[in-house]
């Protein structure tokens, strides 16, 4: 029997879904995603959802360890459920690797928010992002479908 190719775990806002924190999607238009879409890899989550948080909701962004709202309202909780609910899933389904939106604080895999609310963005990653790499998940934004394209090509199935 074959074995099933690896799978992918990517932001719902990625494909389409409007679930971003002003109820928009950030829809990458890119033929490879529809063919690891026909191939069986993707798996869908928004950590934020799945950590209990609406939509819309209020602009977040790191500080430091925690999370806060652009009220000043420590939302840390919800986010690292979102971000172990993204680790089961991704396990449970077979991810070794992850297609993330970049910049968001939950998501960013190599640049995030200064934590100002100003739009200034910083080295860093979300806490999704984070949590799936040091559990050996490699991330990749929707700025690298090359280098995630060339990762998959070189893993065996
Ligand atoms: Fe997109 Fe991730 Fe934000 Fe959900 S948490 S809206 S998947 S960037």
């Amino acid at each position: 029997m074959t074995a099933p190719p690896p799978r992918i775990l990517v932001s719902a806002c990625l494909l389409g879904q409007p679930v971003r924190y002003d109820g928009a999607a950030k829809t990458v238009d890119d033929p490879r995603i529809e063919r690891w879409r026909r191939e069986g890899r993707l798996v869908t989550i928004c950590p934020e959802l799945a950590g209990g948080l609406g939509v819309p909701r209020r602009p977040a962004e790191r500080q430091g360890e925690r999370v806060v709202d652009d009220a000043g309202d420590d939302v840390t909780g919800a986010f690292d459920a979102g971000a172990h609910a993204a680790l089961v899933l991704a396990r449970s389904r077979g991810c070794r690797f992850a297609l993330l939106k970049q910049g968001s604080p939950s998501c960013g895999s190599v640049q995030i928010g200064d934590g100002s609310f100003t739009g200034r963005r910083v080295p860093g990653m979300g806490i999704t992002a984070e949590l799936l790499s040091a559990n050996g998940i490699r991330v990749f934004g929707e700025d690298q479908i090359d280098a995630l394209d060339a990762a998959l090509a070189a893993t065996p199935r």
